[in-house]
Formats: C-alpha cells, sequence, structure tokens
C-alpha cells in the first residue's frame, strides 16, 4: 500500500509558524488549557480540532492524535525544517515537535529515548510511527555518507516488514498484524549509526484463515502480481489468486487503496537496499509459493482400513510435488510427514519408535501448522537478516518507536487476543506509572510542594493474568503438561482460582448468560472481553510434530534447512517455552527496556469506523477517550499547575507586556518573570517559582498573557 513508504513532498507546506498559540474557534492546542475538564469539554475541543484539520493537540507532552483519513498537508520537507530544533510552543502541536524533543532530549542529556504509540486497530500507530522515523532521518541523516546509507536502510525496513507483517482486516486495510519495536540507533553527536528491530506474536493463523472480507498478508498477493511470468512458472503460481485455498477461503483478493504491484516493486528494492541476495530473495519467493501449494492439499480417507483406524492419503498429488519442489525436498517424506505421526514408545533400550497414522482432521491440522511455521520462521528470519544489516553493536544513543497492537475485542476473542489485551494492560500500566512520575518528579525537582494523586491502577489485572504461579498463563502452562487436560478443564481450574477476583468473571460465577459455554470475561481497562477458551491448549503448545521438522530438514535449500534447527542436546530434555510464556517473558523485557528511556507518548484515535475524511463519531471518539485515561491524564497535568516554563521562556515571551521589562531589563530570567507577574497583579496563589521553571495554576493567567501579547 502506498502507506508504506515513506517519502517527502517537496510541495509548499500549509504549517505555518503561528504568532499566537490560540486561535478562536479552532480549540486550545493543549487540553489542559480547557477552562472546565469535563468529558463534553474534551470531546469539543477535540472534534472542534479536528474539523478544522489540526489533528494533532497535547496534553502537556503527550500527543494526541486524531486520524484524518485524508492526505494532510503537513508533512512536506519544508515542515520538517519548520519543526527542526524549534520549540513546542512556538509551532502549532505536531507529531513532529514530539520527534524533535526526543531527538534533542537525546542528544543534551545523553539518554536513550522511547515513544510509545497506542490506539486501536486503524487509529493511524503505524502512521505516526512512519513521521517519526521520517523525521528523525531527515534531521539526522545529513552529517555523513555512512547516516545517509544507515536512515536509507532503517526507512527501507518499513515497506519490507509492512508486506509481510500487515494485512488488509475489517478494520484497516494496512493492519499491522505483529507488534514492533524499532531501534534507531545514534552517535553521541546525533548522526544515525544503526538499528535494531524487535518484532512480537506474529498473527500467522491469518495465514491459513481469516474473517470473510479480510486478506492474508499483503505479500502473497504483491508477488503473484508482480512476480515477472517465467518465475511464476518455476514456482508453479501460473494462476490466478482465486486458485489457491489460502487466498480465496476469506473471499477478498483485490483492495481499492492497495497497489500491490507497485507496493511489489517496492519490497524488491527494500530487499536490494538491505542486503538481501538474489539467492535470499528465490529461497523467500519458493517458501511462499511452497505455503500457497501446501494450503491446497486435502486429504481422502483410505480404503482398506483396519477396524477402529483411519489412515488418509494425499489427494492432489500436483499441489504436494509443487510445495515439495518450491522446498527442495523429498515429495515422499513430505507427504508421509503430513499424514502419520511417529511416536516413541517404551524407554531406554526398549524404546523404538512407531508410525501412527493421522485422520483427516489430524492431517489438516499438520498441514495448516507447516504452513503457518514456515511462514513464521520465515518472518522471523527476514528480522534478523535486517538486523544484521543495520544493528550496530557500539554503544551510543537510542531513541526507540513501539508500533504494537491496540487492545482488541471482537464477537469471538481467543488466546491471540488474550495475549493482545494483556500487553496493552502492561503498557497502559507503564503510561499511567511514567506519566504521574514524572509529573510527581517534576515538582520534587523543581522544590515545589506537592500531594500525590490517586489513579486508577490496572495491576491487579496484570497479575491475574501474568502472575506465577497462579495466573492465567501459568495455570494454562501447567494444563499443556498434564495429558488428561483439556480446554475445559483449564477453564474449570481457572473458575476454580479467581471467581472471586475483582476483574474475572465466568457463568458460573455471575449466571450471566452473556458469557457463553466455554467462556469467561475479563474487565480489562478498556472495556469487558469475553474469551472462548477453545483452542487455548493448542495455540499454547504451539507444536510442530517432528516428522514435520525432519521433513524440512531434508530440505536442499539452506535457508529453509536453517528455519528448522534440531534442538540442541542440552535443550532436548527441557520443555519447549510455550507460546504463552514466551509473550510474556517478551513483554516483561519490553517494559525493562521502555522504562530505561525517557518515554514520550502518542495517543491515536480512531475519528470513525468507516475510514472517512471529515467525519468524527462522537461517541466512538468518547469511548476511546474514556479507555484511553486521557481525562485523568488531563486532571492529574493540571491538580499542581497547568502550565510551567522556563524563566528564559516566559522572560523572553512577555517581556513586552511590562516596561519594566521593556525595552532592557539587567536582571536574570528569574528576576524578570517575577517582575511580569508583579506588574499584571498576578496573585500569589496563582503561581510558584521553582528552580528553572515558573509553575502556573490556571489556564486563565496564561491566556491573559497570550491575549495581552496578541493585543501588543
Ligand atoms: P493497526 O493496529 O491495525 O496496525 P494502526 O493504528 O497502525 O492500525 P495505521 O495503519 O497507522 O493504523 O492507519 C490506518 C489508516 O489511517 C492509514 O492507512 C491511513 O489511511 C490513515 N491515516 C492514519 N494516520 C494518518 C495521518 N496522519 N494522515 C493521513 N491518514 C492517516
Ligand atoms: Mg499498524
Amino acid at each position: 500500500m502506498s502507506g508504506a513508504k515513506i517519502s517527502l513532498d517537496k510541495t509548499k507546506s500549509t504549517t505555518k509558524k503561528t504568532k499566537t498559540m490560540y486561535k478562536k474557534g479552532e480549540g486550545v492546542p493543549d487540553f489542559v488549557l480547557l477552562n472546565q475538564i469535563t468529558e463534553n469539554d474534551f470531546l469539543e475541543n477535540l472534534i472542534t480540532r479536528h474539523k478544522s484539520d489540526q489533528i494533532y493537540t497535547y496534553i502537556g507532552d503527550v500527543v494526541i492524535s486524531s486520524n484524518p483519513f485524508k492526505k494532510m498537508n503537513i508533512y512536506n520537507e519544508s515542515d520538517i525544517k519548520n519543526y527542526n530544533g524549534r520549540y513546542k510552543y512556538e509551532m502549532p502541536p505536531h507529531i513532529y515537535a514530539l520527534a524533535n524533543d526526543a531527538y534533542r532530549a537525546m542528544r543534551q542529556n545523553q539518554e536513550k529515548q522511547c515513544v510509545i504509540i497506542s490506539g486501536e486497530s486503524g487509529a493511524g500507530k503505524t502512521e505516526a510511527s512512519k513521521k517519526i522515523m521520517q523525521f528523525l532521518t531527515f534531521v539526522s541523516k545529513n552529517q555523513s555518507d555512512r547516516g545517509d546509507k544507515i536512515a536509507k536502510m532503517l526507512l527501507e525496513s518499513n515497506p519490507l516488514l509492512e508486506a509481510f507483517g500487515n494485512a488488509k482486516t475489517l478494520r484497516n486495510d494496512n493492519s499491522s498484524r505483529f507488534g514492533k519495536y524499532m531501534e534507531m540507533q545514534f552517535d553521541y553527536v546525533g548522526t544515525p549509526s544503526g538499528g535494531k528491530i524487535t518484532n512480537y506474536l506474529l498473527e500467522k493463523s491469518r495465514v491459513v484463515g481469516r474473517a470473510q472480507g479480510e486478506r492474508n498478508f499483503h505479500i502473497f498477493y504483491q508477488m503473484l502480481k508482480g512476480l515477472n511470468q517465467a518465475k511464476l512458472t518455476e514456482l508453479g503460481l501460473n494462476a490466478s489468486a482465486t486458485s489457491f485455498n489460502y487466498l480465496k477461503n476469506s473471499t477478498c483478493i483485490d483492495v481499492a487503496t492497495i497497489d500491490d504491484v507497485a507496493d511489489f516493486k517496492a519490497v524488491v528494492k527494500a530487499m536490494e537496499t538491505l542486503g538481501l541476495k538474489d539467492e535470499d530473495q528465490n529461497s523467500i519467493w519458493r517458501i511462499l509459493a511452497s505455503i500457497l501449494h501446501i494450503g491446497n492439499i486435502t486429504f481422502k480417507e483410505l480404503p482398506d482400513q483396519t477396524v477402529g483406524t483411519s489412515s488418509v492419503g494425499v489427494v492432489d498429488q500436483k499441489s504436494l510435488a509443487s510445495a515439495a519442489a518450491c522446498l527442495k525436498t523429498d515429495v515422499g517424506t513430505l507427504s508421509r510427514s503430513l499424514t502419520y505421526r511417529s511416536i516413541n514408545t517404551g524407554v531406554g533400550k526398549r524404546c523404538s519408535v512407531i508410525s501412527v497414522p493421522l485422520d483427516n482432521e489430524q492431517a489438516v491440522f499438520s498441514r495448516d501448522a507447516l504452513a503457518k511455521a514456515l511462514y513464521e520462521r520465515l518472518f522471523q528470519w527476514l528480522v534478523g537478516k535486517i538486523n544484521q544489516q543495520i544493528n550496530n553493536p557500539e554503544k551510543g544513543l537510542v531513541i526507540g518507536i513501539l508500533d504494537i497492537y491496540g487492545f482488541e475485542v471482537f464477537e469471538k476473542n481467543s488466546f491471540e487476543q488474550l495475549n493482545i489485551n494483556y500487553c496493552n494492560e502492561k503498557l497502559q500500566q507503564l503510561f499511567i506509572e511514567l506519566t504521574l512520575k514524572s509529573e510527581q518528579a517534576e515538582y520534587k525537582n523543581e522544590g515545589i510542594e506537592w500531594k500525590d494523586i490517586d489513579y486508577f491502577n490496572n495491576k491487579p489485572i496484570c497479575d491475574l493474568i501474568e502472575k506465577r504461579p497462579i495466573g492465567l498463563i501459568s495455570l494454562l502452562d501447567e494444563a499443556c503438561l498434564i495429558a488428561k487436560s483439556t480446554d475445559q478443564t483449564y477453564l474449570q481450574n481457572i473458575q476454580n482460582n479467581f471467581d472471586k477476583h475483582e476483574y474475572f468473571q465466568s457463568y458460573q460465577s455471575t449466571r450471566d448468560r452473556s458469557i457463553g459455554d466455554g467462556c469467561f470475561r475479563l474487565k480489562h481497562y478498556a472495556g469487558d472481553v469475553t474469551y472462548n477458551v477453545g483452542g487455548f491448549l493448542e495455540k499454547n503448545k504451539d507444536t510442530l510434530f517432528g516428522d514435520l521438522i525432519t521433513s524440512m530438514q531434508m530440505s536442499k535449500d539452506p535457508l529453509i534447512c536453517s528455519l528448522f534447527p534440531s534442538p540442541k542436546p542440552e535443550d532436548s530434555k527441557k520443555r519447549p517455552e510455550t507460546a504463552g510464556s514466551q509473550f510474556r517473558t517478551a513483554i516483561n523485557s519490553l517494559i525493562s527496556t521502555l522504562l530505561a528511556c525517557s518515554p514520550h507518548y502518542v495517543r491515536c484515535i480512531k475519528s470513525n469506523d468507516n475510514k472517512q475524511a471529515g467525519v468524527i463519531d462522537e461517541e466512538r471518539v468518547r469511548h476511546q477517550v474514556r479507555y484511553l485515561g486521557l481525562l485523568e491524564n488531563v486532571r492529574v497535568r493540571r491538580a499542581g499547575f497547568a502550565n510551567r516554563q522556563t524563566y528564559q521562556r516566559f522572560s523572553q515571551r512577555y517581556k513586552m507586556l511590562t516596561k519594566e521589562t521593556w525595552p532592557t531589563f539587567k536582571g536574570n530570567p528569574r528576576q524578570a518573570t517575577e517582575a511580569i507577574l508583579k506588574a499584571h497583579n498576578i496573585p500569589k496563589e496563582e503561581f510558584r517559582m521553582g528552580k528553572t521553571k515558573v509553575f502556573i495554576r490556571s489556564p486563565t493567567t496564561l491566556f491573559y498573557f497570550e491575549e495581552k501579547r496578541e493585543a501588543e
């Protein structure tokens, strides 16, 4: 999709340097400046600004972004130049101002920074992350040839990873189906020196199936439209997308907003920039083609069954042969690994391996497991390959950008949604802690007296999910170890443990029919979600039968072989880590990484569900404002003082308002600030003098000065 590319528009910008920050009828640029903090006032300001094409508004240092669903003329080269090196208050709110602040803070304080972007699917997280990267690479690269090259590689990693990790969903034509933390590395003067990508939980089930009207990952469609005829013939792909079960089963092939051919070209270019040789590219196309062929393999019951057993054979020999050819593996072994499973019996010398035929359901399961494993491992390899090219092991400065799936509630919610929503709980907890912590730290640093404020704490629900040994993930792991366990026994077990928990509900405890059979409900900060436990154990175990692994290891393609390594002898006795605990470890390590950085926040709001420009759906927005805790954010920010500015800035901006400071003043900025406040009879209660900053209690005082300034 065209959104995948980041190119700068060289046309003239419409972002002018504003003389004043506040224009009547356009709302306030910072929610902290609202006269009253009610939900309605908040919404009115957001809506007014959205309607006048001002998609960014601050809450102090946090950027609120409302998705315009149209091309905005505010991301040109001239805009970047306008924001570069400026202070926030000098310009209208913009994501560039946040990027600029992060870049400045990194260099000035020689500290790691991170930008945490949150919001639901289609709210604009990925677009925001790309705008930040675009700004940072532009303002930092021109200092050296190497910086230029690195900047290019960082930018090119976007179209490549989006092709493999994004898909059209009902909510977003370019939905990210994986979480991503991109660290941009800089040397001590701020020139790009490298980058590192960490990816989280790819939605691999999309490879084999998805909701009607959605698509598989973009790359499949791009490849079918973009590869030349000779290559398509070689891969056995000389057919339309509708001939492949894995593509046709959701009845969506073409998307009006997506140009697969153009995007394919961008992907190939990105592969070249990122050092993926022809050989690698060929392996990638073969793996993707093999997945499509595997999806066309069906099974039939074999005649001549002994009583009580059933075995199946592959119906479509042509698809099987094509898959094996693409994978450069032996067709007989592949066929057998899809229809039989080897089981070790006995122990010690008596140990022997028997081969058990699979029934149709098991064969379909193992076929899909192979397709998913191939895709997931290819994706992981790709991220590793990009990191090999860009990662700079030397210590330096970092700005990390987190673009991770937002809170999800579907009609049917499963293991994937539980993981995603757990991750959002953790990030929300971090947001509350950091925004509050930094606010309180600032008052303390500046020597201003401060009373701690209560806030909604979602730690109990994080604990409910992640705590060991009794939490939803740990109990699931335990169930996966016990042969007799089923999804139902797991449900029973968590009900027994948590039925009295404040954030957990089941039919058993509530008699609420809306919690269906086989379901439990969690009361997340963003709303209630009912999870269906069907498939939980299987998804958590994430098993790929050994026979399939062996058949992949026989591949003559070194890349494919390397995707399926044999377990190391020292690991062979350990239980493989489950998907749930792997995710828990990854998320906790992410949180530690973020905690080691100075955070910057972007909170994205989806303006409407129809991807329509110029429309802002009040109720949808109200819901997001509520669960993102934005009102609390404003209240915390205002609880003490609505505004704080360095003495330097305050005195510079308002010095012309009193004859004591204008045209000349002999004292320091702190004394000038005092003189200005005194000359205007600002009551003592209205402000505090900190060590480096003046703190102003009510927005009205600031308005007063701004209006005076405008009248000058
Ligand atoms: P997901 O969680 O599904 O990945 P997301 O929050 O990353 O969603 P994006 O892909 O960034 O959402 O945005 C969805 C669409 O909204 C974009 O493809 C684009 O059409 C539009 N959009 C988002 N931000 C902007 C913007 N700043 N200007 C113009 N259009 C935008
Ligand atoms: Mg996204």
